[in-house]
C-alpha cells in the first residue's frame, strides 16, 4: 500500500516484507532458530553431466552454449532453446510461461548452467522449465549441496538459504556439553549443523534422507537432552515445594461417603483412590541443603512441625469413559476436607460443571458439606455470596468452570485442585491454571504452600509419552469399567443410510430409548454449525412426532443450556440433537443410542469421547457414524479403528500413530513443538543416554544444563511444565 503521507502520525517502524512475515510464522526468530531449520532435502549442483551421457529421468545439471533461441507460436507459445554441450551434443530446453528477460539471458552464444530431468522429447533431449542461469567458462560449481529447506508461500528458497547461513554463521553453538558426555564419535554441535546445512559433495544422501548420519544423531540426542533436562529440573522444583499433608480422620467424611454412595466401588478404583489418598498424605522427604544454605526461604512453618508438611501432589488420574473418575475426585475432596482444608474442581464446560455441582452436591450435602459453585455465568448477588462462602472457608468445596481461578477468587486455604477432562484445557490453559494455583497457595496462610494437583483425563497417554514428557507427573489408572455395562456396538454408514438410520431412531424412541444425535463440526463457523444443528432438530422433529426432541448448541445462553440437560436427564425429551458441547463427561445412563453426522470430520479421541456418552446403563447401546464420502486415508484410518474398538487405550495408541505426539498432545495450537528431530521409538537408545545424563549434568554441570536448555527450548520450556 502507498504510504499516506500527510498522515499526521508517521508509522514507528516500516512494516516486515512477506518473507520476513513468512519466516516469523515458521518460528524462525533467532540466530539458533535458524541454524536448527535443517533441509528437507538437497539438489547437487556441485557437478556437472556431459549433456550426451545425461539419461532421460535422471535431474541434472548440464553446462553448454545456446546455439539457437526462438519463439514458437505454433499451437502454445513457448520459447524454445537450443544448446550445446562440450560433448557436441544438444539439449532443448522448453519455456511455456517467459518473460522477455528470458529471452535476453538465454541469447544465442550465452553460456547457459541448467538443472532439470532430462525427457527424451520427439526432437531428441529436452528440459522443460529447467533452473538455469548465465555462467562464463570460469564460474566455479557449488561446493557443497545446496539445501532446500521447509519454507511456506511468500518465502522464496534463495530468500531463506541466504538468511538460514546468515544466522548458522552468527549463531553461538559453542559446546556447552561438558567433554566425555556426549556419545562418542558423534560431532559437535557446530560440526553436526555445518554439516547438515552444506553437505559435501558425494555425501551419502541416504543417511541423510532416513536421519542416521552422525550429524543427525547429535541433533536427535541433544534435543531429547534438552527436553530430559527441563523434565528433570521442573521435578526436582516441585520437590522442593510444600503443600498440606492431608489425611483422612477415622471415621470421617471420606468413610461416611463411601458408606452413603450407591454402588461399591470397583477394585481400580479403590486402587486408584488410595494411591491418591498416600500422595496426600506423603511427608515431605528431607531434602539435602541446597548451596549449602538453610531450607527455602520464605516459608515459615508453623512450630516446625514438619508433620504436617508434605509434598504437593501431582497426579493425573486416567480412565476410559464411563470409568468412574469422578467419584475418586469426590473422595480425594473428602479426604481434603476431613483434614479442614478446601477443595477446588474445574470442569472445561458449564454442562460439564454444572452435572459435577449436582451430583457432589448429593453425595456430599447430606453429610454437611457446602458446595459452591462458581461459573461465568453466576453474576451479582448470588456471585458475592460464592465468594464470600470461599474466602471464609465455609465452603468446603468450590465447583465450576476456570471462573474458579480468577484472580478474585480467594481461598481461605486451598488444598487441593482437582482438574476435570483436562486434556480439554490447553497446553497454555493448563500453564496458566497452574501459574494462578501458586498464587492462591502463597496468599492462602502467610504460609508458601502448594494446593496439591490432580488431573483426570479419558485421553490416555502411552507410556513412551508419559516417560518423556510427564517425568513430572505420577500417573493412576482406572483400568476396567464398572459392572453391569454392556458393549457398545459402533456401525458405520455413508450418508445415503440417512432416512434409514431415522427411521431406526423411531423405533428406539418407541421402545422408551433416549437418543444423541450429534451435529456435525464446521471448522471456523459456528454459525453454519447452528443451522445445520437447528435444521436436524427441525427434521428430527418432523420424523418424531409425539416425541420430544431437543436442540443444544454452543451459543445457547448457559441457563438455556442447563435447562434443556436437565429435561433430557429426566428422561421427558427422547432426543437430544447437540453440538459437540456434549462431548465431555455428560452423563445420562439411559442414553442408548446415539448418531454422529459427518463423523469424518471428528478427531479419533473426540470420537471416543462423544461415543462415550452411551454404553452407560444396562441397555445394550449403538453407536452410528454416519459419514459423507469420499474419505481420506486418515479419515478411513479414524472410522475403521473406532468400528474396531471401543478400548479407549487402544483409541489413544491408533490415535498417536495417525496424528504424531505433537498433535496428539494438542501442542501444536500452542506453538510448541515437542520433538522436531528426534522420534521416540526409533530414537531409543539416543533417549536412554540422554536419561542417564540428564541427572549428572543438572548435578554436576547446572550452568551447562541451563544453556543447553535455553539454546533448545528458550520460552518453549515452560511449556512443558503445563
Ligand atoms: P468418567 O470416568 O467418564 O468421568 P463418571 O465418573 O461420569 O465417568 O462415571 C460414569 C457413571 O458410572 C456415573 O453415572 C457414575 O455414577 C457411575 N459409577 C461410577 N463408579 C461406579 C461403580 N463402581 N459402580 C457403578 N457405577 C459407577
Ligand atoms: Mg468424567
Amino acid at each position: 500500500m502507498p504510504e499516506v503521507s500527510s498522515s499526521p502520525v508517521a508509522p514507528i517502524k516500516a512494516s516486515k516484507s512477506a518473507p520476513q512475515k513468512a519466516m516469523e510464522k515458521l518460528g524462525l526468530k533467532r540466530d539458533i532458530d535458524l541454524a536448527l531449520h535443517l533441509p528437507l532435502r538437497y539438489e547437487d549442483e556441485t557437478r556437472l553431466t556431459p549433456i550426451g551421457q545425461a539419461r532421460e529421468g535422471e535431474t541434472v545439471q548440464c553446462e553448454g552454449v545456446v546455439i539457437e533461441s526462438r519463439v514458437e507460436l505454433r499451437g502454445r507459445r513457448q520459447l524454445i532453446v537450443k544448446m550445446e554441450g562440450e560433448d557436441g551434443a544438444q539439449l532443448l530446453l522448453r519455456f511455456l510461461h517467459f518473460y522477455p528477460s528470458h529471452q535476453k539471458s538465454m541469447a544465442e552464444g550465452q553460456r547457459l548452467r541448467v538443472r532439470g530431468e532430462l525427457r527424451g522429447g520427439f526432437f531428441g533431449r529436452e528440459m522443460v522449465h529447467p533452473a538455469f542461469r548465465a555462467v562464463n567458462e570460469d564460474t566455479p560449481l557449488a561446493q557443497s549441496l545446496t539445501p532446500v529447506y521447509p519454507a511456506g508461500a511468500n518465502l522464496p528458497q534463495a530468500y531463506l538459504r541466504k538468511a538460514v547461513a546468515a544466522g548458522l554463521r552468527r549463531a553461538d553453538l559453542a559446546e556447552v556439553l561438558p567433554p566425555g558426555s556426549v556419545p562418542r564419535q558423534l560431532p559437535t554441535l557446530r560440526e553436526a549443523l555445518d554439516f547438515l546445512h552444506h553437505p559435501p559433495p558425494r555425501v551419502s544422501l541416504a543417511t541423510l534422507e532416513d536421519h542416521s548420519h552422525p550429524a543427525w544423531q547429535r541433533l536427535k540426542f541433544e534435543e531429547l537432552l534438552a527436553q530430559q533436562l527441563s523434565q528433570m529440573r521442573a521435578q526436582r522444583e516441585r520437590a522442593q515445594l510444600r503443600a498440606p499433608a492431608l489425611r483422612a480422620g477415622p471415621g470421617g467424611l471420606h468413610k461416611q461417603l463411601l458408606a452413603a454412595l450407591p454402588f461399591a466401588l470397583t477394585a481400580a478404583q479403590q486402587r486408584v483412590a488410595e494411591e491418591i489418598a498416600q500422595d496426600l498424605a506423603r511427608p515431605r522427604p528431607s531434602l539435602p541443603p541446597r548451596d549449602g544454605g538453610s531450607p527455602s526461604p520464605g516459608v515459615e512453618v508453623s512450630s516446625g512441625d514438619f508433620s504436617a508438611l508434605a509434598q504437593p501432589m501431582h497426579r493425573l488420574l486416567q480412565g476410559d469413559v464411563g470409568s468412574g473418575k469422578t467419584v475418586v475426585a469426590a473422595l480425594a475432596a473428602a479426604v481434603a476436607m476431613d483434614a479442614g482444608w478446601q477443595c477446588a474442581l474445574m470442569a472445561p464446560t458449564e454442562i460439564l460443571a454444572e452435572q459435577h455441582f449436582r451430583k457432589l452436591i448429593g453425595w456430599l450435602e447430606p453429610l454437611g458439606i457446602k458446595v459452591a459453585w462458581l461459573t461465568g455465568s453466576v453474576k451479582g448477588r448470588a456471585r458475592q455470596k460464592m465468594l464470600d462462602a470461599v474466602a471464609d472457608g465455609s465452603a468446603g468445596l468450590v465447583v465450576g468452570t476456570h471462573a474458579v481461578i480468577e484472580d478474585k477468587v480467594q481461598f481461605k486455604q486451598l488444598g487441593l485442585a482437582i482438574v476435570d477432562e483436562q486434556h480439554r484445557f490447553g497446553v497454555a490453559q493448563r500453564l496458566a491454571l497452574r501459574k494462578k494455583l501458586e498464587v492462591q497457595a502463597s496468599r492462602g496462610r502467610g504460609q508458601s504452600m502448594e494446593p496439591h494437583m490432580l488431573m483426570m483425563s479419558a485421553t490416555p497417554i502411552p507410556r513412551t509419552l508419559a516417560m518423556t514428557y510427564f517425568a513430572d507427573l505420577a500417573v493412576s489408572t482406572i483400568d476396567e469399567l464398572p459392572p453391569g455395562r454392556s458393549p457398545i456396538v459402533t456401525k458405520v454408514f455413508a450418508d445415503t443410510k440417512r432416512l434409514e438410520v431415522i427411521a431406526k431412531i423411531a423405533d428406539a424412541v418407541e421402545n422408551g430409548q433416549q437418543v444423541y444425535w450429534v451435529c456435525p463440526l464446521i471448522e471456523e463457523s459456528e454459525t453454519l454449525d447452528l443451522k445445520n444443528a437447528t435444521e436436524t432438530h427441525a427434521e428430527l422433529s418432523a420424523a418424531l412426532a409425539g416425541h420430544g426432541v431437543g436442540l443444544l448448541h454452543g451459543r445457547m445462553p448457559p441457563a438455556e443450556k442447563a435447562a434443556v440437560m436437565a429435561e433430557f436427564s429426566a428422561n421427558r425429551l427422547s432426543v437430544l440433537v447437540a453440538t459437540t458441547v456434549i462431548e465431555v463427561g455428560v452423563d445420562v445412563p439411559n442414553a442408548s443410542l446415539m448418531v454422529i453426522e459427518h463423523a469424518e470430520r471428528f478427531g479419533l479421541s473426540q470420537l471416543h469421547q462423544l461415543r462415550g456418552r452411551v454404553g452407560r446403563g444396562a441397555v445394550a447401546s449403538v453407536c452410528v457414524l454416519l459419514y459423507t464420502g469420499p474419505l481420506s486415508i486418515t479419515g478411513k484410518d479414524r472410522l475403521r479403528a473406532m468400528a474396531e474398538t471401543t478400548d479407549g487405550f487402544e483409541i489413544a495408541r491408533r490415535d498417536l500413530d495417525i496424528r504424531g505426539p505433537g498433535e496428539f498432545m494438542g501442542a501444536r495450537q500452542s506453538g510448541a513443538e515437542l520433538l522436531r528431530f528426534a522420534d521416540l521409538q526409533e530414537d531409543a537408545p539416543l533417549l536412554k543416554a540422554a536419561r542417564a545424563l540428564a541427572p549428572r549434568l543438572l548435578d554436576e554441570h547446572a550452568e551447562a544444563a541451563l544453556r543447553h536448555v535455553e539454546r533448545w527450548l528458550g520460552g518453549k520450556a515452560e511449556f512443558l511444565k503445563a
